[in-house]
């Protein structure tokens, strides 16, 4: 494990989808830190500071628009690009999600290359 090595830090409360997401990730070299709680969100990229956040918008207790707003706000991690993932599917949706600040937006249920394409086009621009 290098120290150049992507670390990914996932936001999911649905089990399924953080397994999914976990073991894709790591499976294509990339570390991964994740958590179901949203209200650790923000403490967990300020404490690891990963190249990438994806960050489910439908959490128990807050909403992934608010965390990304939070991340967003803050100047010492503002950078870290964002994908949201979520099952909503109007297109109106996609608008408000991309308005909240994130970097990009894949629905779910996911497709597997273009999940894994996103997260490494993001990853690169986090490069510094
Ligand atoms: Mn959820």
């Amino acid at each position: 494990m290098s120290e150049s090595t992507p670390k990914v830090l996932i936001v999911e409360d649905n089990v399924l989808n953080l397994k999914l997401f976990k073991d894709l990730l790591l499976s294509h070299g990339y570390d991964v830190v994740d958590t179901k709680d949203g209200l650790e969100a923000l403490s967990l990229v300020k404490e690891h500071m990963p190249s990438l956040v994806i960050m489910d918008i439908q959490l128990r207790g807050v909403s992934g628009f608010d965390i990304i707003k939070q991340i967003k706000s803050e100047e010492q991690i503002k950078h870290i690009p964002i994908i949201a993932v979520t099952a909503f599917a109007m297109k109106d949706d996609k608008e408000k999600i991309l308005a909240s600040g994130c970097e990009a937006y894949i629905p779910k249920p996911i497709s597997i290359v273009p999940f894994l394409e996103t997260v490494q086009t993001y990853i690169n621009t986090n490069e510094v």
